[in-house]
């Protein structure tokens, strides 16, 4: 008998062997399982799980459609708000916008939103169902920078309006984080990504990948010497931190964007690659977000023992519990309330340990969490051969620099409306993690929305 208070649950990969593999952890809902769990969907009237999805997706609506087993009007119903319903069914962090807010929640588990999504989207992607190109051409184009959620959504949506749109990407390849950092075990490139990419081509955008905008052209001359009509900026924010301590620039150094791109985009985990990454011993990770748990278990995969070394305790881990529970299972360590304070080397420039301090938690700071604070006395050594810094990440300032008029602030996050994206400069428009700083994969589609919506209002007055 169902337990209508409990959400159907999912099947994963064995821990002890996706510990040794890449391929995906969850395995996702089949067709039984994804109508069972609709089941338990009492189809809100007002319904407060679509309030908490930052695209608005008809929630209720397509799971009713699941319930009746009409996959492809499901599929239909998703695709009207979100052009990365696959992606987005696996990495959006579900808990706290719509499940968060599901009305189930409140005395049992939420309905399992994000996998009947991945479900649908699968369902649609097997049996071949692509969105349709516009039927009517507006004859105005609009260049979009960066091929990530937010430059993607933009220029799904503004094809679909009618306008001519060419994405330049920096990169080899288009997706943004979706390929060059979220790791390959938790979002398949090939079978996902690059599937859902296709869709958003299959509307008549073109991408132009290995196109830095800032060195091989402007904004400006997109604008006055190629006939872009207007310009969307999805340009991420991809420039990493690091921590500012003695010897952090010897040989096994890492920042985790480093990392992760030469895993995930240079494939360096398959032993075939040409880019191969070094074979390291024994890793520490230093930060407590979902990008530290990435790399950690991307360095587990690569055959090293792997510690995660996090100021703060866990209650103040920023990563998704989700994702601590996987780490934790697969073998990862957790060394917290604990502070780098020096990179050691050897005689040849390699890294051969980290000196650490103990901290403990004082009272709370801006951010509302305990501040850590050292012990004194309490250094002592680690012993590794790579360190992997993940402490965030910001806009990198190239657009920037080279765009007369364009505003940012302090933080080099390029100042927008977050209603249209308008930016301080006519005709061009931002959005995602380089008017945010680093968010997530949904925010970021609903500024690319919110953008491509704002840009069609500017050039229907025009
Ligand atoms: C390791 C990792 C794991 C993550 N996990 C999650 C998760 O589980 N769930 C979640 O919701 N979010 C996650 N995020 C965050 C999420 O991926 C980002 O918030 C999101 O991708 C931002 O989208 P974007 O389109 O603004 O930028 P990006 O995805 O960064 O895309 C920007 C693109 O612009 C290109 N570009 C930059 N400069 C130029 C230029 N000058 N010219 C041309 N192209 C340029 C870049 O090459 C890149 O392809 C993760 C991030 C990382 C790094
Ligand atoms: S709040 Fe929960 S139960 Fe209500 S419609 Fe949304 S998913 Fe279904």
């Amino acid at each position: 008998m169902m337990d209508v208070l409990k959400k159907v649950p999912v099947r994963e990969q064995d821990a002890k062997e996706r510990a040794a593999n890449f391929e995906e952890v969850c395995l996702g809902y089949d067709e039984a399982e994804a109508r069972q769990e609709a089941e338990r969907c009492i189809n809100c009237k007002n319904a407060q799980c679509v309030k908490g999805c930052p695209v608005a997706i008809n929630i209720p609506g397509f799971i009713e459609k699941v319930k009746e087993g009409d996959m492809a009007q499901a599929y239909r119903i998703i695709s009207e708000s979100s052009a990365l319903p696959a992606v987005c069914g696996r990495v959006c962090p579900q808990e706290s916008q719509c499940e968060g807010k599901c009305i189930r929640g409140i005395k049992g588990e939420p309905i399992a939103i994000g996998k009947l999504e991945r479900y649908v989207a699968d369902w649609a992607r097997e049996n071949g169902l692509k969105p349709q190109e516009a039927a009517e051409k507006k004859g105005k184009k609009v260049a979009v920078i960066g091929s990530g959620p937010a430059g993607l959504t933009c220029a799904g949506d503004l094809a679909k309006m009618g306008y001519e749109v060419t994405i330049f990407e920096a990169l080899h390849e288009p997706g943004g984080v979706l390929v060059y950092g979220i790791p390959e075990f938790r979002l398949p490139k090939q079978d996902v990504v690059a599937r859902e990419i296709e869709n958003v081509k299959a509307l008549g955008v073109r991408i132009e990948t290995n196109v830095v905008v800032g060195k091989s052209v402007t904004i400006d001359s997109l604008m006055e010497d190629e006939g872009f009509d207007a310009v969307f900026i999805g340009s991420g924010a991809g420039l990493p931190k690091f921590m500012g301590i003695p010897g952090e620039n010897a040989n096994g150094v890492f920042s985790a964007n480093e990392y992760l791109t030469r895993s995930n985009l240079m494939k360096a985990f398959d032993g075939d690659a040409e880019t191969p990454i070094m074979q390291s011993r024994k890793v520490a990770v230093v930060g407590g977000g979902n990008v530290a748990m990435d790399a950690a278990r991307t360095a587990l995969r690569l055959g090293a023992e792997v510690h995660i070394v996090y100021r703060r305790s866990e209650e103040e881990l920023p990563a998704r519990v989700e994702e601590v529970h996987h780490a934790k299972e697969e073998g990862i360590q957790f060394d917290l309330l604990t502070n780098p304070v020096e990179i050691l080397s050897d005689e040849n420039g390699w890294v051969k340990g980290m000196k650490c301090i103990r901290m403990e938690l004082g009272e709370p700071d801006a951010s509302g969490r305990r501040r850590p604070v050292e012990i004194p006395g309490s250094e002592f050594t680690m012993e590794l051969d790579t360190v992997i810094m993940s402490l965030g990440t910001s806009p990198n300032p190239l657009i920037s620099s080279t765009t007369e008029g364009l505003e940012t602030d302090k933080w080099k996050c390029i100042v927008a409306d977050e209603a249209d994206g308008r930016t301080t400069k006519e005709g061009v428009y931002a959005g995602g993690d380089a008017v945010t700083g680093a968010a997530t994969v949904i925010l970021a589609m609903g500024a690319g929305k919110a953008a491509a919506k704002g840009i069609d209002e500017y050039l229907s007055g025009k």
